[in-house]
């Protein structure tokens, strides 16, 4: 196990299962951490599917987070983190030829990375507008690495910053926003959404309602903080 940090609040996980071992896993999905007390935390791979000897997470570190504040103050390099994958149903949907809109705020990043990357390993030709959102510059964790994406053909890539410092010429608001301000039509599109709930849901129901995106062309994972654990006393 490995961590370094991407941002103040952001650090990234390199876990490497043990020797030998390979998980199948698509490129989307997520895995759950077991807490020593028996919580589970999910946390998208970051990696792509090739790369399946560990798993890389991106990880908003959370004030008075459990798994936070345990990765900050406990966990050390080679310690054994217990993990379960995979999750989800979060995956690109192959078989079909339409453009894709690929929209993450913060480390909503992560499992898109993992997409974007098993997508150029295996030469796929769909057009694909990648759309990042986040506070501030800082925030857009690997922007080098996305920029360089978008130097790739057939991959447009636009950061979005919502609370931007003076010198940023990008674009500016909020992510889904500014998909829609580049779309007059979403129909015959494919939605690929993951971070903040709030951003999903907005980007559901204004792509859907206002720019004619079929409900099932649209797929997501809102990155829901789990439910606090509550204890009971008994008398
Ligand atoms: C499918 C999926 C994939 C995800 N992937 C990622 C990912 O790749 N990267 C990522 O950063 N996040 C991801 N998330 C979100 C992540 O799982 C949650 O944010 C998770 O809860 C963080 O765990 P934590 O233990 O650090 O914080 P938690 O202990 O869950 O606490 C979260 C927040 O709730 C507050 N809180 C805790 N207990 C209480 C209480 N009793 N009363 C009031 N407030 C309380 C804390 O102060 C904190 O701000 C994903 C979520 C889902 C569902």
């Amino acid at each position: 196990m490995r961590i370094d940090f991407l941002a103040s609040d952001v650090a990234r996980l390199k876990l490497r299962f043990p020797a030998g071992e390979k998980v199948k896993f698509k490129a989307g999905q997520y895995l759950q951490v077991l807490l020593p007390d028996g919580q589970r935390r999910s946390f998208s791979m970051a990696n792509p599917p090739h790369q399946n000897d560990g798993a890389e997470l991106h990880i908003r570190m959370l004030e008075g987070g459990a798994f936070s504040h345990w990765l900050a103050h406990d966990l050390k390099v080679g310690d054994h983190l217990r993990v379960e994958l995979p999750h989800g149903d979060f995956h690109l949907r192959e078989g079909s030829t339409a453009p894709i809109v690929m929209l993450a705020s913060g480390t909503g990043f992560a499992p898109i990375k993992s997409m974007v990357e098993d997508g150029l390993r295996r030469g796929q030709a769909r057009e694909i507008a990648l759309y990042w959102g986040a506070r501030t510059e800082k925030d857009l964790y690997l922007l080098d690495l996305a920029r360089g994406w978008g130097e790739q053909a057939g991959l447009r890539f636009v950061p979005v910053l919502s609370e931007p410092e003076a010198g940023w010429s990008g674009r500016t608001g909020f992510v889904h926003q500014a998909v829609l301000q580049d779309h007059d039509s979403l129909a015959g599109h494919q939605v690929y959404a993951c971070g903040a709930p709030a951003m999903v849901s907005a980007a559901r129901s204004d792509f859907v309602e206002t720019r004619g995106l079929p409900p099932d062309a649209f797929f997501c994972d809102a990155f829901v903080v789990a439910q606090p654990r509550t204890s009971a006393l008994t008398d």
